[in-house]
Formats: C-alpha cells, sequence, structure tokens
C-alpha cells in the first residue's frame, strides 16, 4: 500500500472499467448468515495461499536473511504441506467448512476489476462493487461511492451493528468515515467507544507509544486485538478487519516477515474463528470472507511490488465459508471472479441486496 500513485494513472482514467457480471451467474443461492466477519489480508498473493512458501524467495538471502530457520518453519517438499505450515488454520479448518477461490493452477482465478492494482482501488472495489475510474491512488481523498457496509449500516437490523477495525490509517477515506457512519478504527487512531474498559484503555496506552513512530499502519496485533475486543464487548453483526503488514513487509523485501506477518493472520483467523463458534447467536451463524486488495509481482525480482506495470499484481483470491456455504475446498473449476464481487456477496450473505439502486458486480457464485 506505501505506493502513492501508479505510474499508468493518467492513461488509465481514460479506460472504462472492464465487463463484469452484473446478473447472479449460475450457481447456489446464499443461505443468510446473521452475521460476516470480513478479514483482508493486504498484498498477499495467490501463490502462497495455494502453495505456501516460494522456493525462490524462501532461498534468496536478499529476501529472506535466515533462510535455514525460515525452511524449518515454512518449508516442504509438496506444496499442500507448505501450505498448511504457513496457513495452518486456513488449510486444517476453513477448508474443510468452505470454499477457496482463486488457485491458478486449476484455472480458478480471482482478478481486481481496476486498473490500477493499488491499496486504495482495491479496497473502494471490495467494498463498493465496481472499480471506480477516479481513484486511481492511495491519497488521503474522501471516497464519493457508498460502500456496502454503509448500505446495511441504514437498513433495519444493522444500526450500530457493523464495525471496521484496520491496521492501514486511509480507510475513514475508503469507508467514508463520517458522523452518521458504522463504527471505524484505524491506523493509530484511539479506541473511543461509549463503555471504556481496561482492555480498550491498555490498547489505548501502547498505541500513544508507537504513534511517534508516524506509521500509516498500525501493528496488525493491535488492530486485531482492538477488533476482538469490540466483538465481546459490542456483539456486531458484520465485523471487518482490515490488515497491513504483510504488504509493509514485502515492499520491504523481507519476504520472511511476509510469511511471518501472513502466519500471524492465520492464527488471528482461527482465534476469531474460535470465539464464533463458541458464542451463542455467532455460532453456526456466521460466514467467514477473507481476501485481498491486490496480488503482487509473480517474478522473484517483482514481487516485492504491485502496480499496472507488474504483472501478477491482479490476481487475488477469496476464501469462504459459513451458513450454506458447502465444503468444497479449493475450487478446481475452470472459473473467473472478481473482486467487485465481494461487496454484493457480503449482503447477499445476510440476506440483503446492495444492488438494488445501483449496478455492481453480481455476488460470487457459490459451488
Ligand atoms: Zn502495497
Amino acid at each position: 500500500m506505501k505506493k502513492l500513485i501508479s505510474p499508468v494513472m493518467l492513461l488509465a482514467f481514460f479506460q472504462l472499467p472492464q465487463a463484469l457480471p452484473v446478473t447472479p451467474p449460475p450457481g447456489r443461492d446464499y443461505v443468510p448468515a446473521k452475521n460476516v466477519v470480513i478479514i483482508t489480508i493486504d498484498g498477499f498473493r495467490w501463490q502462497e495461499i495455494f502453495s505456501g512458501a516460494d522456493s525462490a524467495l524462501i532461498s534468496n538471502n536478499k529476501f529472506t536473511p535466515d533462510t535455514s530457520l525460515m525452511k524449518l518453519m515454512y518449508w516442504a517438499a509438496s506444496p499442500f504441506e507448505r501450505r498448511e505450515k504457513l496457513m495452518p488454520f486456513l488449510w486444517n479448518v476453513l477448508s474443510k467448512k468452505g470454499q477457496l477461490f482463486g488457485n491458478r493452477t486449476y484455472g480458478n482465478k480471482v482478478n481486481v476489476a481496476n486498473d490500477y492494482v493499488l491499496s486504495y482501488p482495491g479496497y473502494n472495489e471490495i467494498f463498493t462493487g465496481m472499480p471506480d475510474p477516479e481513484i486511481s491512488s492511495n491519497r488521503k481523498k474522501m471516497n464519493h461511492n457508498q460502500n456496502v457496509l454503509d448500505y446495511l449500516h441504514r437498513q433495519p437490523g444493522f444500526d450500530g451493528k457493523i464495525a471496521a477495525f484496520t491496521s492501514w490509517d486511509i480507510f475513514p477515506y475508503i469507508l467514508q468515515e463520517s458522523e452518521s457512519s458504522f463504527f471505524i478504527n484505524s491506523g493509530y487512531t484511539s479506541v473511543t467507544v461509549d463503555k471504556p474498559n481496561q482492555a480498550f484503555t491498555l490498547i489505548n496506552e501502547v498505541q500513544k507509544d508507537i504513534i511517534i513512530e508516524k506509521q500509516a499502519t498500525r501493528f496488525d496485533q493491535l488492530t486485531f486485538l482492538a477488533a476482538k475486543e469490540y466483538l465481546q464487548q459490542y456483539k456486531p453483526r458484520i465485523l471487518f478487519v482490515g490488515l497491513g503488514e504483510t504488504d509493509e513487509a514485502a515492499h520491504d523485501g523481507r519476504y520472511d516477515l511476509y510469511l511471518q506477518h501472513a502466519n500471524q493472520a492465520d492464527k488471528m483467523i482461527a482465534d476469531l474463528w474460535y470465539w464464533v463458534q463458541t458464542t451463542p447467536g455467532y455460532k453456526d451463524n456466521t460466514t467467514f470472507i477473507i481476501t485481498t486488495d491486490h496480488g503482487r509481482g509473480s517474478k522473484s525480482n517483482k514481487w516485492t511490488s504491485h502496480g499496472s506495470f507488474i504483472g501478477g499484481s491482479s490476481q487475488t483470491w477469496i476464501a469462504m465459508a459459513g451458513p450454506g456455504i458447502l465444503p468444497a475446498g479449493e475450487i478446481k473449476i475452470n472459473e473467473q471472479q472478481y473482486q467487485a464481487q465481494i461487496a454484493q456477496t457480503i449482503a447477499k450473505t445476510v440476506g440483503e441486496d446492495f444492488g438494488k439502486q445501483r449496478t455492481i458486480a453480481a455476488e460470487i457464485s457459490l459451488q
């Protein structure tokens, strides 16, 4: 997310969004869940999701200072073993309960539909259901598109029941934070709630010390702790947790940290899943949607970055599990899904229709 402006920003401005499915493709109907947990892992590639650590990058001292230690942790001969070592919850639990899209080895593709392949355009697409040619950079500029979280917030039964916790501090712009919006806490902003408790106070105290570094991306662990505390205290129906450290590590050229942050994200997802499955009102009644905002370079010398001119940047993935989603695991069907389909997928998951008054991409076709 570090890169501010795409080199082809002006050129791409004049292009129209590519054709997106606007009517639901054939597939299973959504069985409404009561709650949704959305988790994004910024700039995390489908290659690592489906095949685990990359042999060239985990063996290269330039990107992985201690190659032998990292290989002990994350290397195995088969991609199936490697991905389980890297993302154990995703592959041992979620894949056995839900569906994973984007393994291009089987021709199953997920792409972003925006031309810029940067974070703001990506998150805009995820939450508004359409790419916006005018959103071409990561500048702190207020989004003029309504997002699905805001739409749901204004539907009966959702008021005060939607919350977003993100590591990156640009989300208040992406998600149109205002006095009438749902709860948003981003970057190193203090968590301000109407019933502060010891946990929130502690999180805010820790943040105050770190804020000196003026980082745009908060430590994911703090984002996660704040989100989980809020989940326990306020019981939102829709929770969005936006993690950001994978992308930061990749831009820094640190493949070891990129893997470590992904592994930590997997643990956070496991923790949230465990809480959900042991809490009345959430158990068997909550859908998880996990994805990323963009891919990154697929070549060994390009993986650190992403953008219009870096091949592989538009390739992403989506994982889902919850009520009515058959345990089909990784989908091996040759088909195409787009990031823009996630907005309507979130709405359909809770029995709502974000496409009633606007043209947006159809929901993901479940198997
Ligand atoms: Zn980035």
